[in-house]
């Protein structure tokens, strides 16, 4: 049978949706196939706002990686003429040798990054909604900031489309297969056959590429939103930085500035503190003590956010043992078949250059971007 298309893209959520533009524009034919709407709720990229930082505390070997993701971002903005980042800086509080703070620093000197560290008096008068520790100290970068999820997949499913790529919704894919010759891809109305199939998966990694050898967990993560005391007046983007703040016992949170309007209120979240759970067994609702927990947190380290609750939303982790990504050509079928997936609950700030690294995979078979990190062969060989 003839190919229908060059390449298929399995998934059109920040992965898969950023994939199809950078396959569209560079000329290929494009199907993507998408159990969902665009841009839903029901996966990993959803909840108005991601954070996005270059001084990189998970490893300095992201950093270059950064450094295009914002380039492209950038050019994100201005092809499809949306707003989809505000770069209000970011603090990573902590003790001084946590992660997030040593880490940040690290990556800052080592690639020559702009930052500054401040200790806890400097922070609380630079942005007073914070009331740190005495021992705890922060590095505020100027260049981190927020990113609007929802915008950026809609930008690149638009400018995809606008180069050509069919994009089917509500279309789930029921099962493919690999040759040397190409792939052929069972959705729930036809069989279709590519060149080359990208794989995008998100929390449906397990089960979509089952022979991959890499182990993914599944987490349920809910996201907060609350009233502060004060109204949101100190708290917009001009005046309060994005944060990541982990205590002397390792718990980490993370929340935003106001971006939402005077009712829309600050969100903040947990980071990794969820039960394992499928797509299909997640508990969608959010419980009055959770609830409670994330205001009790909020209290001892922003005291004025937790002022009314406002509401609450469920998303999916898919991690990895080393929670690094898995970024690479599908190593049973490396002839036809890339894959993206296991992005542990950091991925969303790196969509833009993926999407790239993707269509280099899938058009070339090779890229120039440093991926060696992400070989899912780091942990058990496929079966
Ligand atoms: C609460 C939360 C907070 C986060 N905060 C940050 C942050 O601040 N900064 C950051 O960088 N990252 C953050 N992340 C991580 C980041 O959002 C994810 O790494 C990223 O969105 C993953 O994108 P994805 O394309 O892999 O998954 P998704 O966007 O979920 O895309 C997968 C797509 O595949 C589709 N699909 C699945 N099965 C099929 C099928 N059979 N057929 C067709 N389509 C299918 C799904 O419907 C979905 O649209 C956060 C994640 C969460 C949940």
């Amino acid at each position: 049978m003839a190919p229908a298309t060059d390449v298929i893209v399995l998934g059109l959520g920040g992965m898969g949706s950023a994939a199809a533009h950078h396959l569209a524009v560079r000329g290929a034919r494009v199907i993507g196939l998408e159990k969902f709407g665009p841009a839903h709720d029901k996966g990993s990229s959803h909840g108005g706002s991601r954070i996005t930082r270059q001084a990189y505390f998970e490893g300095a070997d992201y950093v270059p990686l950064l450094l295009r993701a914002y380039e492209l971002y950038a050019r994100l903005e201005r092809d499809s003429g949306r707003s989809l980042a505000t770069f209000c800086g970011g603090v990573m509080i902590g003790r001084p040798d946590s992660r997030p703070v040593a880490g940040a620093l690290r990556s800052a000197e080592q690639w020559g990054l702009p930052h500054e560290l401040l200790d806890a008096a400097e922070l609380h008068r630079r942005f007073p909604a914070f009331t740190p520790g005495p021992d705890e100290a922060a590095l505020y970068e100027p260049r981190a900031g927020l990113l609007r999820p929802e915008e950026t997949v809609s930008a690149h499913l638009e400018l995809a489309a606008r180069d050509g790529a069919e994009l089917c919704f509500g279309e789930p894919v029921i099962r493919w297969e690999a040759d040397g010759r190409g792939v052929r891809v069972q959705t729930a109305e036809r069989v279709l056959t590519a060149g080359q199939l990208v794989v995008c998966p998100g929390a449906w990694a397990p089960d979509l590429l089952p022979c991959l050898g890499v182990p993914i967990t599944v987490e349920r993560q809910v996201m907060y939103w609350f009233q502060p005391t004060s109204g949101t007046g100190p708290y917009t983007p001009d005046r309060h930085p994005v944060f990541v703040w982990e205590d002397g016992d390792g718990v980490q949170i993370y929340g935003f500035p106001a971006i939402d309007g005077p009712e829309g209120g600050v969100k903040a979240a947990f980071f990794r503190k969820g039960e394992v759970c499928t797509p299909e067994t997640i508990d969608r609702a959010v419980h009055e003590g959770e609830i409670r927990a994330m205001a009790d947190q909020l209290a001892t380290r922003l005291p004025a956010v937790p002022g009314a609750f406002l509401r609450a939303a469920t998303c999916m982790y898919s991690t990895t043992p080393d929670e690094h990504f898995v970024i690479a050509r599908h190593p049973r079928y490396p002839e036809s078949v890339t894959v993206a997936c296991g992005f542990s609950g950091h991925g969303f700030k790196f969509v833009t250059v993926v999407g790239e690294i993707l269509a280099d995979l899938a058009l070339t078979g090779t890229t120039a971007h440093p991926v060696e990190l992400f070989a899912p062969g780091r942990f058990t060989p496929p079966c």
